[in-house]
């Protein structure tokens, strides 16, 4: 159950109203977000005492137990939410009219061919760039990402490009390691559900793209969000990067539906990754386009100069020729829906 309280509530009456409703055997924690505050509380039956708090002078509102989230919510904040990487004139933001693309290699390889692809991308206008050093891989025995090594390769990265840069993180060591060195976090589908990873990251003040897991809800995708405003963060950036389905010619099904559907219920702006949800270079254009036709804030995606030589997902990068194609169709697409990239 949530509380939503009066904004202004001083520390110790909102220590009192705790301490009340914990002596009521129910445990609390106090959420400060979007200039609101809130107690949230859980234990059994909060129904029963949801009824009496609604009378407290202090508590503007109760959001009942089964509404699972309300920070991520509509309900919570009625116009989209815009969230901003980077500084300056190198400032990019996701959830206005302008739609960011993002590009680089599944992973970091080398110095080498990691700097080439950036240098590529940049020329085709991308400025922000996937720069993955921890992999995680379904099987063991695939590469698995160069790890800390790579960090001056992101570092030489920035420092001759200029690119903002994102790095998955797969646990909180990962995330304060990386920290100093990128713009952007993301936590990867099969994380999604790492509550303790999404408390940490919360608890930073660094954008965050949160992909949904493959087996998950809209719902649950929105609640793992709500860990981290929750903790603090308000830089949550949803990712649909396809679902599990039963067709087996693409990788996951890419569910557009997704996109509208998450706008509908919340403020964050949602992007697409065509890459890993079709598995197929040949399909990330015309999914690429669906999304921005459907709303989409943003796409992710993958690009390499040397797809068959890449050391993962070769299969699903586009080169930095076929990225230049694909933003000359996404522009017309975008300015279809007023949109513009
Ligand atoms: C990635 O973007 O590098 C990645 C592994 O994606 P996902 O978590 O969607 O599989
Ligand atoms: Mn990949």
């Amino acid at each position: 159950m949530i509380i939503v309280l009066k904004s202004d509530l001083s520390e110790e009456k909102l220590h009192r109203l705790a301490e009340r409703i914990e002596s009521n055997g129910f445990y609390t924690r106090p959420v400060s977000q979007y200039s609101k505050l809130l107690l949230s509380v859980d234990g059994p039956n909060t129904e029963k005492i949801a009824k009496e708090v609604t009378k407290w002078q202090d508590v503007e509102e109760v959001i009942d137990g089964h509404f699972p989230y309300y920070l991520a919510s509509r309900k919570c904040i009625k116009t989209n939410s815009v969230i901003k990487i980077g500084k300056g004139d190198n400032q990019v933001a996701f959830g206005g009219k302008e739609i960011p693309l993002i590009a680089g290699p599944c992973a970091i390889e080398t110095a080498e061919t990691a700097l080439a692809i950036a240098e590529k991308v940049k020329e085709a206008g991308i400025k922000v760039f996937r720069g993955m050093l921890f992999k995680p891989r379904s099987s063991p025995y695939s590469f698995q990402g160069i790890g800390k090594n790579g960090l001056e390769i992101l570092d030489e990265i920035k420092r001759r490009t200029g690119l903002l840069i994102v790095t998955e993180v797969r646990e909180s060591s990962e995330a304060d390691l990386v920290s100093d060195h990128v713009d952007v976090f993301q936590i990867g589908t099969r994380n999604m559900s790492n509550f303790q990873l999404l408390k940490h990251v919360g608890q930073t003040n660094k954008p965050v793209i949160l992909k949904r897991g493959m087996g998950s809800n809209i719902v649950e995708l929105l609640c793992a969000a709500e860990y981290i405003l929750s903790y603090g963060n308000p830089n949550v950036i949803l990712c649909e990067r396809g679902i599990r389905t039963f067709e087996q010619y693409t990788r996951f099904g890419l569910d557009i539906a997704a996109i509208p559907s998450v706008k509908e219920l919340s403020h964050l702006p949602i992007i697409i990754d065509p890459s890993h949800s079709s598995g197929k270079s040949s399909l990330v254009s015309a999914l690429t386009m669906a999304g921005i036709a459907a709303g989409a804030d943003g796409v992710i995606m993958e690009v390499h100069d040397n797809p068959e030589k890449a050391f993962s997902d070769g299969t699903e990068s586009i080169t930095p020729s076929q990225l230049k194609e694909l933003i000359k169709l996404g522009k017309k697409v975008a300015s279809a829906v007023d949109r513009r990239i």
